[in-house]
């Protein structure tokens, strides 16, 4: 059937795109198709006038250079007719379509697929042009809708992520940068603040994925990543153990979650948040653990009994200023510390590895399939906390030289507040006062200092 045209300059537009393994439609196909077409009708193929986007899909509305060049030549009447293999190579979102089909109109350009013929100069043919373009578009939401089920199945399936995190290569650990990601938990857990964190990773020469330097958020959302302990997300919610073997274990990411996940940490005196825990004291002389309140408030509770459960934050605002004063009576650290002399390390030490004992031993029942995932956070929180007070008593042990910072200070008070090593803060607190927590009225009255206790200790 012949299809009368006067003039005969064609173009051809080619397009690969992603998906190009679901239809087996290579460039060099449509190449072909579309030149067979033209030698078939008698069109000659203008010089330059073979267009291709090459890995780019037509639908995420990328710059497509081919496209655009291909636009210009109908405009400027520079062609009498476009080749192309399917209308769905051409454009896959009804606007460019109904753009193109306006376009073509005014320039007196026909449009010919190898699929068919669609005469766009009458209403017939722009109405299935216009029906092949909304076919197109649906494709392309249910590709888009494939992918996302593909991507939750994979992440039901405990399958890491396509994408590559750091302190991993494909299906494996990056050795260099698991060792930097595993000593970056430790050095945060100990009181790195994300700043510096950021700053040793640099100073190491490590590179986000992209090859970028790290910033704060990028560091940041690294440590945040469970990958690193081995458990799988998706849409930022842990879904389960991962099939890969974890960077750290899932303990160690959660208390350093947890630390990093808090903002007030790092404004500063945030960190006074965590100054009491297994310091100070209940009223029944048990020590006091950092806990959440069910509405997510940092508090003190006992340790041996729920009789005591006190906010945080004001008992710890009414320390920081009573050490800064105590800190400015001159002498009074120095002659604390020459009084001091911390036995029990041996002790401690034990009962911290135990604690670890037992942090492997929850994950693995987690693992294991013995524990929910609320029974593992409940677990973790409880014995980290225990953990970190026996290691805080630990390093208290080695007090003397840790507060030499301190003593060597002008100002011991203000040396104390910018001192970034919790460590360090809780031992000169430990070395001066004894801090202990009385019963307060219940129910939502406003934080009354006269039911914290502090007492000085006796000088030398
Ligand atoms: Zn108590």
């Amino acid at each position: 059937m012949g299809i009368s045209i006067g003039t005969n300059r064609a173009a051809i537009y080619l397009r690969q795109s992603r998906d190009a393994a679901g239809d087996g439609l290579a460039v060099e196909r449509q190449r072909q198709d579309c030149e067979r077409l033209a030698a078939e009708r008698g069109w000659t193929v203008i010089p330059g006038g073979v267009l291709t986007d090459n890995d780019m899909s037509a639908s995420t509305g990328r710059r497509r250079p081919g496209y655009e060049r291909l636009l210009e030549l109908i405009d400027a009447r520079a062609v009498d007719v476009v080749i192309v293999w399917h209308l769905d190579r051409l454009t896959r979102r009804l606007a460019d379509l109904v753009d193109v089909i306006d376009r073509t109109e005014q320039a007196s350009v026909r449009i010919a697929t190898v699929a068919g013929d669609l005469d766009l100069s009458t209403d017939a043919g722009r109405l299935v042009a216009r029906i092949l373009g909304s076919v197109a578009q649906g494709e392309v939401e249910r590709k888009s809708a494939r992918q996302k089920r593909a991507g939750r199945q994979a992440a039901e399936a405990g399958r890491p992520p396509a994408r590559r995190a750091f302190g991993f290569t494909n299906g494996a650990q990056h050795p260099a940068e698991a060792e930097a990601v595993c000593e970056l938990y430790r050095l945060v857990l100990a009181g790195m603040t994300m700043v510096a964190a950021t700053r040793w990773l640099n100073e190491r020469g490590f590179t986000t994925t992209t090859g970028k330097r790290w910033d704060r958020s990028s560091a940041r959302t690294m440590l945040l990543n469970p990958r690193n302990a081995g458990l799988r997300a998706y849409h930022g919610e842990v879904i389960g153990p991962g099939t890969w073997e974890p960077i750290v274990d899932e303990a160690t990411w959660r208390a350093a979650r947890e630390l990093i996940a808090d903002p007030a940490r790092y404004r500063g005196q945030g960190a006074l948040r965590w100054l009491g825990g297994g310091l100070f004291r209940c009223h029944c002389g048990a020590r006091v653990r950092v806990n959440y309140s069910q509405h997510g408030k940092r508090v003190y509770q006992c340790q041996a009994r729920s009789h005591l459960s006190r906010s945080a934050e004001p008992v710890d605002a009414l320390i920081e200023q009573t050490l800064v004063d105590l800190l400015r009576v001159p002498g009074l650290l120095a002659a604390r510390v020459a009084a001091d002399e911390q036995d029990g390390v041996p002790e401690l030490r034990d009962r911290a590895a135990a604690l670890r004992h037992r942090l492997d031993q929850v994950t693995t029942d987690y693992a294991d399939g013995l524990l929910t995932g609320r029974q593992l956070k409940a677990a973790t929180e409880k014995i980290t906390d225990e953990l970190a007070e026996v290691e805080g008593q630990l390093a208290e042990a080695g007090r003397g030289s840790r507060l030499g910072s301190l003593l060597a200070a002008a100002d011991p008070g203000q040396a104390w507040l910018d001192e970034s090593d919790l460590g360090v803060r809780r031992s000169a607190l430990d070395a001066l006062v004894t801090v202990t927590l009385l019963p307060s009225k219940p129910g939502r009255a406003p934080f009354d200092p006269a039911t914290v206790r502090i007492e000085r200790h006796a000088r030398g």
